[in-house]
């Protein structure tokens, strides 16, 4: 298989730092550049943490692609800057592997749109982690059985949307089998605004948000005498690494955007 020529954007990041270390440590990728909003002109090998990984930072992007094309961009950024280069890369013939979270539906059908038409592969993943995305998986399952459910998801206090990227995809995935129901009691009110968290499709999700929290999930079903709960946790960001590898090579022998890690998984 030829060389994956690779850009990071958000190489600082928690998560971007992790790429950086799993695309110089695997066979077959090689990162040429980096998206940094700051450092613009430096090399990466200047920057606290990546001695010896001497490849150009840009800070714009139409610059960086313009310096030298990778086949794919990895974004760890910010839902905005995310989106705008995704939009990009897909513009510029470059298959983007997102992290990134906090798109609104809107831009993830116009980011689909794109892909159709420039017919270039693009994954959109909210969670890399193969535990979590069977944890998504099981919930389908049991949503089948058990109409009634909460999903509480726990993050770091850094995190800036809310609810998780992957408790919106759990919820999703659970309403295709759920028969529609308002859960609770009819009657029921908030005396303190939110205290029943977001409702997707009468179905109630509460985000925590504590120092050190990673990103972990309990998917909580109820039943006449029985509860049943699915839970994962990450305890580390390299959890998510073996994911992001997977959709870096598979991303290449696609012609449309894909959303979600399980769609791409056996
Ligand atoms: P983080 O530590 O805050 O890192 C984000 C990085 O993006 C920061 O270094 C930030 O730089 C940089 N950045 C912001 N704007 C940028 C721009 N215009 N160009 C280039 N870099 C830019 O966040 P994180 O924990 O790594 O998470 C990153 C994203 O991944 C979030 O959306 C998070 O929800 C998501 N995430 C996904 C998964 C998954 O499995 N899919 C797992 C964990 C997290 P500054 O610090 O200078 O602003």
């Amino acid at each position: 298989m030829a060389t994956i020529k690779v850009t990071i954007a958000g190489p600082r990041g928690r998560m971007g730092s992790e790429a950086v270390k799993m695309v110089e440590s695997t066979e077959g990728l090689k990162l040429i550049s980096v998206l940094d909003n700051k450092n613009n002109g430096k090399s990466l090998s200047e920057l606290e943490g990546f001695a010896g990984i001497d490849v150009p930072v840009f800070s714009d992007i139409n610059e960086c692609f313009q310096a030298d094309s990778p086949d794919v961009l990895i974004d760890l950024t910010t839902p905005e800057t995310g989106y705008i280069h995704t939009k990009t890369a897909l513009e510029q013939g470059v298959r983007p592997v997102v992290g990134t979270t906090g798109f609104s539906n809107e831009q993830l059908q116009e980011l689909t749109d794109l892909a159709k038409e420039k017919q270039l592969g693009c994954i959109i993943a909210p969670n890399f982690a193969v535990g979590a995305v069977l944890m998504m998986k099981f919930s389908q399952m049991a949503a089948k059985y058990f109409e009634d459910v909460e999903i509480i998801e726990l993050h770091h206090d850094q995190k800036l949307d809310a609810p998780s990227g992957t408790a919106v995809k759990t919820a999703e995935m659970i309403a295709s089998q759920r028969k529609p129901k308002v859960q609770g009691h009819p009657g029921e009110k908030e005396t303190l605004e939110g205290a029943r968290g977001a409702d997707y499709d009468g179905m109630h999700i509460h985000s925590v948000r504590l120092p050190g929290l990673i990103a972990h999930q309990q998917v909580m079903f109820g039943a006449d005498g029985q509860t049943l709960t699915i839970k994962h946790d990450s305890y580390n960001r390299a959890s998510f690494m073996s994911g992001v590898k997977v959709c870096v090579e598979t991303v290449m022998n696609l012609d449309t955007l894909v959303y979600g890690l399980e769609n791409i998984l056996d």
